[in-house]
């Protein structure tokens, strides 16, 4: 069984896009009040006294949006500075990081995942649901400054909606042949938004690659990744592609991460709830910390059965509790 010790760690729910998939505009979202996020102090208390002590090394901040909390910058230093910390990183849909980027990879975050869904600038702001704005132009700012600063190699994730963006497929690829850029399919998921999925609103990976396959040829990567993508490139590219399927492909036994939401909610597996735990709760109750470790320690024995559990009960249609932004994606 893989060791679990990677913690993707929510910051906020909120987001400044409206991305169809994952928030649109007409969505109930029931945000977090600013007293039920844990605190900065919280999080740094949970992952010395809690996570670390159960082997997590590997930090990724994400959200909603992780450049919308306050402090960012602060608890990118102040987790980067804890000494078992090997490997921090963050997703972003970038809008802010033409103003962030340096101030973060000098408080010590040298990994990005930027999302970029579409190079044309009316797709892209269609896809993140703020047409008639400059968005794209902001983001393509954000994504240059955070190479120029020194995020090397930068990611870029893409999630292919057939009829929105497939004809993306190729000028995306293409970014990784010149620079050492990761481009990363990502198969839409059935939560978020519930009425844009149906059978036929995702693209296998292999379809993607296929469509790759016969533009520039395509071969398996000898960069292996720490997560769920299946690392490919174009023959001479600098940079690669990635294929993350969790729709056509089952990578629950390579699973190594348990996600943390903005308030508190430990989760072993995106898609059920079984087995969280109100971490929050816990704390502010004063619940000892080696009481709350000892309750991590018994679902993270369980997790390989959590896993299974929504794949086993068919169950890959729904729509599930919580949106991606609100569970951290
Ligand atoms: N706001 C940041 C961003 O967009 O990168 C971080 C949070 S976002 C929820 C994390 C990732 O989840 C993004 O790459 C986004 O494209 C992806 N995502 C959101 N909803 C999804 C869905 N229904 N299926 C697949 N990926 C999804
Ligand atoms: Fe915001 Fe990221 Fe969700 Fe888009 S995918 S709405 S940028 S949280």
């Amino acid at each position: 069984m893989n060791q679990v010790d990677y913690l993707r760690i929510s910051l906020i729910d909120r987001c400044n896009f409206r991305c169809q998939y994952c928030m649109p505009e007409e969505a109930e979202l029931n945000y977090i009040l600013r007293q039920d996020l844990l605190t900065h102090e919280e999080i740094i208390t949970l992952l010395e006294t809690v996570f670390i002590p159960l082997g997590f090394r590997k930090f990724r901040l994400t959200g909603g949006e992780p450049l919308l909390r306050p402090g960012v910058v602060e608890l990118v230093k102040d987790i980067a500075s804890l000494s078992a910390t090997e490997d921090l990183s963050m997703t972003t849909n970038g809008y802010l990081l033409a103003s962030l980027a340096e101030d973060l990879y000098k408080a010590g975050l040298k990994r990005i995942n930027i999302s970029l869904d579409s190079l044309n600038s009316e797709t892209f702001n269609s896809i993140i649901g703020r047409p008639k704005s400059n968005l794209w132009q902001h983001t393509w700012l954000g994504i240059k400054t955070a190479y120029e600063v020194g995020f090397d190699p930068l990611k870029l994730n893409v999630v292919v909606i057939p009829g929105v963006n497939e004809k993306e497929i190729e000028p995306l690829a293409e970014l990784s042949i010149n620079r050492n850029w990761h481009i990363r399919f990502i198969e839409f998921m059935p939560i978020g938004n519930g009425d844009l999925f149906n059978d036929k609103a995702w693209i296998p990976s292999e379809e993607i690659r296929e469509t790759i396959r016969q533009k520039w040829g395509l071969i398996e990567s000898n960069i292996k990744g720490n997560g769920p993508a299946d690392i490919f490139q174009i023959p001479g590219a600098k940079g690669t592609l990635g294929f993350i399927s969790q729709m056509s492909e089952c990578f629950c036994d390579r699973c190594n991460r348990m996600r943390l939401s903005a308030d508190g909610l430990l989760r072993p597996c995106l898609l059920n709830e079984t087995g969280q735990i109100d971490l929050k709760t816990l704390l502010r109750n004063n619940v000892k910390t080696t009481e709350i470790k000892d309750k991590v320690a018994q679902i993270l024995a369980i997790k390989p059965e959590i896993n299974y559990k929504e794949r086993d009960s068919g169950n890959n249609t729904g729509n599930y509790g919580r949106t991606m932004s609100q569970i951290g994606g």
